[in-house]
């Protein structure tokens, strides 16, 4: 999960990085309000998820309270890469000496955790990871052994920052792996990370990406997604405990084990190509345990995206084999009831097969049609999806 900005500072904050005070508005007279309460010259700043808000105007100072709100006037509603802006933050501002980057991250090729630092920071790194490849240090660092102070002073020369600020900026960074630990964060990233005219070293942006997969044991973490931007049908199957992800096609895919999903994606995607260009709508893995609770959850959720115009159930019979699975559809069938309206592709192979074909061909439900191969099933998913739309 990606957070905004406000939130990474937020974090930041919580584990004593520095950060400049400031406060989140919705509306241009809320945001006045917190610049007439900060008592200082501001910035406004967009909240979205996405890099380049300065560039795209998304980030103004102001000095007074009037013309902090005619900054959020103009950024509030705002629509950046895609994003509308729904929220500021409106922050004391910083007077700028240098900007650095900083950041620590996964790096899943090299298996290992990474410190990437750059003097040059502000502009965009992609650029400069392009462009200048020698003014950003890549620092691996070992997940046992962690960041402490040395560690820290070893990333901060490397990334030639300035030997005025390097102490300073070798404890911001001890505090920043502390947070990247303890938040279970995958990324955290300060571009930039300042040095101002008293050389203090503030976090004047933040980028944050944290781990679901640890959201077990971070039960304040659930607080910080936000509903208004949520896909309404991935948030009721995260209620539901599925591994769902909402893509735009038409044709709804259930399976169990994430390599057949993906690869039923890619069946589907092929075979929609002679019928009219249909897509996958959806990925959803049900899992190794079929059972038919977590059929009907899958298939309710699908049902309820109005873009499905058919539905291919893709289920190899492994430790939960097919007379299981078979079993499941149909009694997922009968909780369902009349929400069931869109026609069900159903292959299944694997374990216990023969009886698994037996079980759905003998409920006989109009609405399901059973076909031997993952190929001609995604055809006719996806044939039957082309004659919905
Ligand atoms: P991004 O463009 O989405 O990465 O947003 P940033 O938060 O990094 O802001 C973009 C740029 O705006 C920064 O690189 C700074 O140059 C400038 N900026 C942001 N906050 C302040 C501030 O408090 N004071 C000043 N002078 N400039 C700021
Ligand atoms: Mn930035």
């Amino acid at each position: 999960m990606d957070l905004y900005e406000y939130q990474a500072k937020d974090l930041f904050a919580a584990h004593g990085v520095p950060v400049l005070p400031g406060r989140t508005a919705e509306t241009a007279d809320e945001a006045a309000a917190v610049a007439a309460e900060l008592g200082t010259a501001v910035v406004v700043k967009a909240q979205v998820k996405t890099g380049g808000r300065g560039k795209a105007g998304g980030v103004k100072l102001a000095k007074t309270p009037e013309e902090t709100k005619e900054r959020a006037e103009a950024i509030l509603g705002m629509d950046i890469k895609g994003h509308t802006v729904h929220r500021v933050l409106i922050a004391a501002a910083s007077e700028i000496a240098e900007e650095y980057y900083f950041s620590f991250l996964l790096d899943r090729s090299n298996r290992t955790f990474l410190a990437m630092c750059s003097a040059e920071g502000g502009m965009e790194i992609e650029q400069l990871a392009v462009e200048r490849p020698d003014a950003l240090a890549r620092v691996p660092v070992d997940a046992i052994a962690g960041v402490d102070k040395a560690k820290a002073a070893e990333i901060v020369a490397q990334g030639k920052i300035p030997a005025a600020v390097a102490d300073e900026a070798a404890d911001v960074i001890v505090k920043l792996w502390e947070t990247f630990v303890s938040e279970d964060a995958t990324l955290v990233e300060v571009n930039p990370l300042v040095r101002d005219p008293q050389d203090k070293v503030i976090a004047l942006d933040g980028k944050v990406t944290l781990d679901e997969n640890a959201g077990f044991r971070h039960p304040g973490h659930a607080d910080l997604v936000d509903q208004r931007t949520e896909d309404p049908l991935e948030a009721k199957a995260k209620a539901k405990d599925l591994n769902y992800v909402k893509l735009d096609g038409e044709v709804g895919i259930i399976g169990n084990g994430a390599g057949l999903v993906m690869s039923t994606l890619d069946v589907v995607a092929y075979a929609g190509e002679k019928h009219g260009g249909v897509k996958p709508a959806n990925f959803l893995d049900i899992g190794g345990g079929a059972s038919a609770e977590v059929m009907a959850a899958g298939l309710d959720v699908i049902l309820g995206d109005p873009a499905v115009k058919s539905v291919f159930v893709n289920v190899f019979g492994g430790i939960t084999a097919c007379d299981a699975v078979a079993n499941g559809i149909v009694e997922a069938l009968k909780i369902l009831g009349d929400a069931a309206t869109k026609p069900l592709v159903v292959r299944l192979d694997g374990n216990n097969v023969l009886e698994g074909r037996r079980i759905l061909d003998e409920a006989n439900h109009p609405l399901v049609t059973q076909v031997d191969t993952m190929d001609n099933a995604a055809d006719r998913a996806a044939e039957l999806a082309a004659a919905g739309v």
